[in-house]
C-alpha cells in the first residue's frame, strides 16, 4: 500500500482541465491516514520544530496531528474574514482574480521555528503567501510540508526561491 496509491483523481473539477488530486480517499483509510501523519511525524521529530501551520482547510486536517505528536501547539492560517482576534493579512494572485489569508497577530512569536502544511501543492501561490505571513510575525521556515506535489506547475521552485525548503509526501506528473 501507498499513500498515493489510496489519492483519488478527479478529472475536469472543479473546472474543466483541472485533475483533482481528492485525499478523501486516503483519509478514510486508517492505515494510509496513519501512514501519512507518521511519514511527517518521523521527518520533523528531530528538527526543533516550534508550532506547526496548517492552511486552510485540508492543511488543518493534516497539521494539526502532526502537531499533537510532535508536542507542540498548531496555528491556522485561514481565508479572509475568519478569524476573531487582530489578523495580519497577504493578498496573492489567483487564476481569476485575487484572493486572501490571514493569520492572528499573536499566533507566532519572533524566532520560533515554524513547520507549514498543506494537503497539496500547485502554483505555490497560496504557500507563498502563508510564508510571508509567517515571515510578518518573525517566524522562522523550518520547512513547506504538503502530501502532493504537482512538479510540472512549478510551486516548489517558487517557494525554494523564497530560500524556503519544501517537501512532499508523494507527487503526480501533469496539471
Ligand atoms: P496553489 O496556491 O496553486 O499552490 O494551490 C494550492 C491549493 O489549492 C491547495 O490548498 C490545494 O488544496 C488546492 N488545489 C490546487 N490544485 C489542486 C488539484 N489539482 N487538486 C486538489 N487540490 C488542488
Amino acid at each position: 500500500m501507498t499513500i498515493k496509491s489510496k489519492i483519488r483523481t478527479i478529472p475536469h473539477y472543479p473546472r474543466q482541465g483541472i485533475m483533482f488530486r481528492d485525499i478523501t480517499t486516503l483519509l478514510k483509510d486508517p492505515v494510509g491516514l496513519r501512514m501519512m501523519i507518521d511519514e511527517l511525524v518521523s521527518r520533523y521529530r528531530g528538527m526543533k520544530i516550534d508550532k506547526v501551520a496548517g492552511i486552510e482547510s485540508r492543511g488543518f486536517i493534516l497539521g494539526a496531528p502532526v502537531a499533537v505528536a510532535l508536542g507542540v501547539g498548531f496555528v491556522p492560517i485561514r481565508k479572509k474574514g475568519k478569524l476573531p482576534a487582530e489578523t495580519v493579512g497577504h493578498d496573492y494572485t489567483l487564476e481569476y482574480g485575487v484572493d486572501r489569508i490571514e493569520i492572528h497577530i499573536d499566533a507566532i512569536d519572533q524566532g520560533e521555528r515554524i513547520l507549514l502544511i498543506d494537503d497539496l501543492i500547485a502554483t505555490g501561490g497560496t504557500a507563498e503567501a502563508a510564508v510571508h505571513l509567517i515571515r510578518k510575525l518573525g517566524g522562522s521556515i523550518v520547512e513547506c510540508a504538503f502530501a502532493i506535489d504537482l512538479p510540472d506547475i512549478g510551486g516548489a521552485q517558487r517557494l525554494k526561491q523564497h530560500g524556503v525548503k519544501v517537501f512532499a509526501l508523494t507527487a503526480f506528473e501533469g496539471h
